[in-house]
């Protein structure tokens, strides 16, 4: 939110911004989602795939953002699901810390910070 003020009023404007109680039900239906594709994937990557690619629909739809804990379960490059270990590699960098992810699909690098040198997810 960088606007400058746009006829200085206090007033938020809501027209352009969809009922909370919609958005309530797209950030539970995105979690589902998220939390169906890990379930499918061992089974099912490419329905994963799709879970993942119904969820970015619905955060698009209703502008409701991916919560940061499922941002790095999907490549932001091919936009496939990713499962460290499976398909995706996880390199630690101590010093600096951060989380760096490579994505085997389309080799995408995707660095997350991390504040405590706990483990790499979860
Ligand atoms: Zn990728």
């Amino acid at each position: 939110m960088t606007d400058l003020n746009k006829g200085s009023q206090f007033k938020k404007r809501r027209r352009s911004k969809k009922p909370t109680d919609q958005i309530q039900v797209a950030v539970e239906r995105i979690e589902i989602l998220f939390e169906q594709a890990e379930g499918a994937f061992k089974d099912n990557p490419e329905l994963s795939d799709r879970y993942v690619e119904i969820a970015r629909k619905i955060s698009m739809k209703y502008n409701v953002p991916i919560a940061q804990r499922y941002k790095k379960r999907f490549c932001r490059g091919c936009n496939k699901y990713i499962s460290c270990g499976a398909n995706a590699r996880v390199r630690l960098n101590s010093q600096r810390k951060y989380i760096l992810i490579t994505c085997e699909n389309c080799g995408k690098k995707m660095r997350y910070g991390y504040t405590k040198p706990a483990k790499a997810d979860e």
